[in-house]
């Protein structure tokens, strides 16, 4: 016989997790998002991989080569995990549910160093918009085309481990009460006119979060004849949540990061 559910609740007791006040060791061993060591020591290796060619290695296109060397962009990697099976001394995953970042190019590491001061106005920008919201806030989420992985870990919010009530964080079905927009999915032509429609329908301030790699670049359909080159082509990002899809840690980074409530990365290469 099943245990009966509040049997099940004593016996497991609190399972919600203290982050973003604690630290949550779930977060230590989550593969996030990929890296790329930039030692002197993987040099070598690197330069083996431009000379191969990053094509190969690479199903979206996230692998990118510079004069010598190799830069990765988040916002369209799918996380197969080919580069790290591949070339592990040069390719790790990062394990962290810190991702999310204000600006596009920011998903695209190692970093420039130079757009610190951008990062600054933006956020200053952001938190002068959200200091109107209170702190309850509620999140229209829109699915502009997913394949249905973002939609799992979203509903995961709600659920005990992530309980995003307790941060006041709510979801509602009417843009007319919300004060985020959530949006997953490559932003197909037959989504964009409704995703645009919400969100004119939502009351300012707004903050949109673009979630996924699909909703950021398009992933491995981008340019396809039913897609775009994700929502930000036609729909103005606040925050950018990489991932294929994101964990809940990183959409809750995401939203957390957008309301201010989280310190933004401000490492200049990483
Ligand atoms: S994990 Fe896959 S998609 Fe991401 S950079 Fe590596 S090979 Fe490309």
């Amino acid at each position: 016989m099943p245990l009966p559910w509040a049997l099940r609740g004593l016996r497991d007791g609190v399972v919600t997790t203290d982050w973003p006040r604690r630290d949550d060791a779930y977060q230590a061993e989550f593969p996030a998002v990929v890296q790329v060591d930039h030692s002197a020591g993987t040099r070598p290796q690197r330069v083996r991989l431009l000379e191969t060619g990053l094509d190969h290695l690479c199903p979206s296109g996230a692998l990118l080569a510079t004069d010598d060397d190799i830069r990765l962009d988040r916002g369209r990697c799918i996380g197969c995990g080919r580069c790290v099976d591949a070339a592990p001394d040069v390719f790790s995953w990062a394990h962290s549910a810190s991702t999310a970042e204000l600006t596009r190019g920011r998903l695209v590491v190692p970093r420039l160093v130079e757009d610190e001061e951008t990062l600054a106005r933006i956020r200053a920008q952001l938190a002068a918009r959200v200091g109107r919201l209170g702190r309850s806030v509620h999140i229209r989420h829109v699915d502009a085309g997913s394949d249905g992985s973002e939609e799992w870990e979203v509903q995961a919010l709600l659920n005990p481990v992530y309980d995003v009530h307790r941060l006041g964080i709510f979801f509602t079905a009417s843009p007319k009460h919300a004060d985020i927009l959530l949006v997953t999915g490559v932003g197909t032509p037959g989504m964009s006119a409704p995703l645009l429609r919400t969100r004119e329908a939502m009351p300012e301030p707004v903050v949109v979060i673009a979630a996924g790699t699909d909703a950021i670049s398009g992933g491995l359909f981008a340019s396809g004849y039913s897609t775009r080159d994700g929502v930000g082509s036609f729909l103005e990002i606040d925050v950018w949540v990489p991932g294929s899809p994101p964990s809940p840690f990183s959409l809750l980074h995401g939203i957390l990061l957008a309301l201010g409530r989280i310190p933004a990365q401000t490492k200049g290469r990483r």
